[in-house]
């Protein structure tokens, strides 16, 4: 039997850059020996690309459209297609080119090679400003600094995933999504392909700056712990320099017989600050934990159970 690649397109107000998008994806794909289906979802546009989608879809077979009531985001958009996928592999892919889908070929082979995951990274972008390149570039060093996860650096959304990738995604419920991270968590064969990230084909950028600090946002705090962490660890040498500080103080009254006063001032501050910052960090596990447990994760993520059947004198 053929294999099935769905391939997701999230479009929101892309009227400029849609068909020259469906050409070149259906080019390629019809190209592959593999079926495919096409997922574009409308993501609450408002200029004619739902018109524009559904004219494709009416005409063409492959193609599925997903239309939301309004805007929740790329990646709202992309889980909904995930949810609708019926492929033994599923592609993610940005509507406006900057991710060439001509890269999709070499995906499926490495793909049939047994890699689970391969997501593209990218080398260089162009186009994009000096202001994005450097927030983008310190961006992703602070999250691999503070995730626990080792979440791939310079990748976006572009990738392939095999089906029991999807099914783990379809069996994370929590609402703040940043799927490239949920991704890395679920673990399997994760292997990169580099490609140079093209211009915007048409139009412009989708995603406002407050879009762009949302899903940041998520990254971090939906991978990583680590801001209590650095609250323990600041208020514990606090607290240590307020009592080094009073006890010095306290030794040197004893020896002098003179109080020095606004000292003892900055102790008194030094070790109550201490204590307080590091009872907000011991909150803080117990926040994390409650986190943990509202985000409703699986677990574990099994990949296969391998068993022999026992032969029938063994049963008791
Ligand atoms: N997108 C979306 N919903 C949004 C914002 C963006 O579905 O609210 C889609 C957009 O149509 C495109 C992809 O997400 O297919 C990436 O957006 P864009 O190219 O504007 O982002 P950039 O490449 O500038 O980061
Ligand atoms: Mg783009």
């Amino acid at each position: 039997m053929n294999k099935l690649i769905s391939v997701i397109v999230p479009l929101y107000n892309e009227e400029e850059v849609l068909p020259e998008s469906y050409r070149r994806l259906t080019n390629v794909l019809s190209g592959m020996e593999e079926n495919y289906e096409l997922i574009f979802v409308n993501d609450g546009s408002r200029d004619k690309t739902f018109a524009m989608a559904s004219d494709i879809q009416k005409k063409d077979p492959h193609v599925v459209l997903v239309d939301f009531s309004r805007n929740f985001g790329q990646q709202m958009a992309v889980s909904a297609g995930l949810d609708q996928a019926r492929g033994d592999a599923v592609v993610i892919i940005d509507a406006d080119l900057q991710d060439p889908p001509e890269l999709i070929p070499q995906m499926v082979e490495m793909w049939k090679g047994g890699v689970e995951v391969v997501y593209g990274k990218r080398k260089s972008r162009q186009g994009e400003s000096v202001f994005k390149k450097f927030t983008s570039f310190a961006y992703y060093r602070v999250l691999d600094a503070l995730s626990g996860w080792k979440i791939p650096k310079d990748t976006g959304d572009f990738r392939l995933m095999d089906k029991r990738v999807v099914d783990v995604m379809r069996s994370m419920p929590e609402h703040n999504r940043y799927l490239r991270g949920m991704v890395a968590w679920a673990g399997f064969r994760q292997e990169p392909l580099a490609f140079d990230r093209e211009e915007r084909f048409a139009g412009v950028t989708k995603y406002s700056l407050k879009k762009m600090l949302k899903l940041a946002s998520d990254g971090i705090i939906s991978f990583s712990g680590k801001p209590f962490g650095i609250m323990r660890w600041l208020g514990g040498l606090m607290l240590a320099a307020g009592l080094i500080d009073l006890i010095a103080l306290l030794i040197a009254w004893g020896v002098t017989k003179v109080n020095t006063g606004w000292p003892f001032g900055i102790a008194a501050v030094l070790c109550v600050g201490g204590i307080n910052l590091l009872a907000l960090g011991v909150c803080g596990v117990y926040f994390e934990r409650m986190y943990d447990e509202l985000k409703g994760r699986p677990l574990y993520i099994v990949r296969q159970v391998l068993r022999t059947e026992q032969p029938k004198e063994l049963d008791r």
